[in-house]
């Protein structure tokens, strides 16, 4: 059996088309643009092409964007005087800070800075707490993107086990609350999980989310399970390649032209011939962040225009 591909960037243009006309129907009804403010801190090459992309997402869907950006020797008082700034404003509807931070400030102490109705990115304690509740607010992205991707693509939740490797706040912890809200049996496993391979075996949707690339072979994975791979490594040895990806045209391409490319966490060329659906590395998970980042945008400027989140 060769499993599917879960198309993430089909999923995503989805999405932001839908965005998009709620934008602009939200502008026709009440004259409101919604609008994001983004916080980058420092130089860090990664966050640069991140925003980038954030802001150039915006412009195509017709969110405002407000960009600030504050050097590496910002310190705490000034980082927090830019959030207060965009707390304040009431024609910022969604405030973003990007992260890592550089060393010297707390992502934790800003981002509990940062108004919970403007949190886009869903890591307030708040925004966390409501969703440990099972009241979701304001979720975390890549989490909201990898249960749109699998409810957009037929994959059933309800009554089916969920094993969720990797346990961080920002994409663990929170895919396994939205499991468990969509009524899946969830398992948590981590670095100290005995047994990880006979965990991941009982899944019928195994999430990889450990930042190892290409660790969950396919000893890892039922046979027919759904596998979403959030891993984003970039791989710089040919031999490691090969064994992620196999002779994948796409990725020896960019290995060609970069000298590295790619992978997730999942062994996807061993994983595809066991599973019955997994998401590519490019292409899966990772569209969905961006536009998950959006749709919290307008939901953000919907609850202040029309009330309530
Ligand atoms: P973290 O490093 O914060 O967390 C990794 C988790 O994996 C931890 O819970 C850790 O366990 C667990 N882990 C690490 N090694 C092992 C192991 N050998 N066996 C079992 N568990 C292990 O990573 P993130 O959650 O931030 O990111 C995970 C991956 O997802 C990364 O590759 C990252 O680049 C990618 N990512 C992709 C996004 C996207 O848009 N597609 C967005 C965000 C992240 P413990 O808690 O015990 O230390």
């Amino acid at each position: 059996m060769t499993a599917q591909s879960l198309d993430g960037s089909q999923v995503a243009e989805q999405i932001l088309a839908e965005v998009k006309s709620g934008v602009e129907q939200l502008r026709r009804e009440t004259g409101v643009t919604p609008t994001l403010a983004t916080l980058l801190v420092g130089d860090d090459p990664a966050s640069q092409v991140y925003i980038k992309r954030k802001i150039k997402t915006c412009a195509g869907i017709g969110i405002v964007s407000r960009h600030e950006r504050l050097p590496a020797d910002t310190s705490a008082a000034q980082a927090l005087a830019c959030i207060h700034r965009f707390n304040r404003d009431p024609d910022v509807h969604g405030i973003l800070l990007q992260l890592p931070l550089p060393a010297g400030l707390d992502a934790d102490a800003l981002t509990a800075a940062i108004d919970p109705a403007k949190d886009v990115d869903g890591f307030h304690p708040i925004n966390m707490g409501c969703l440990a509740l099972g009241r979701p607010r304001l979720v975390p992205c890549t989490p909201a993107g990898i249960i749109e991707l699998l409810v957009r693509s037929g994959v059933a939740l309800r009554g089916r086990r969920a094993v969720v490797a990797g346990r961080s706040n920002i994409v663990g912890k929170p895919v396994g609350l939205l499991l468990l809200q969509r009524d899946a049996t969830v398992t948590y496993c981590h670095s100290k999980t005995a047994d990880l391979p006979g965990v991941c075996r009982q899944a019928d949707i195994l999430i990889a989310a450990i930042g190892r690339p290409g660790m969950i072979t396919a000893d890892y994975v039922a046979p027919g399970a759904v596998v979403v791979d959030v891993g984003i490594n970039a791989i710089g040895d040919a031999a490691e390649l090969r064994r992620i990806v196999g002779d994948s045209e796409s990725h020896w391409q960019q290995f060609q032209k970069k000298g590295s490319a790619l992978a997730g966490d999942v062994e996807w060329a061993s994983v595809r011939e066991k599973a019955s659906a997994v998401t590519p590395v490019p292409g899966g998970v990772g569209p969905l962040t961006i536009a998950m980042l959006m749709k919290n945008t307008l939901q953000a400027c919907l609850a202040r225009v029309k009330g309530g989140l």
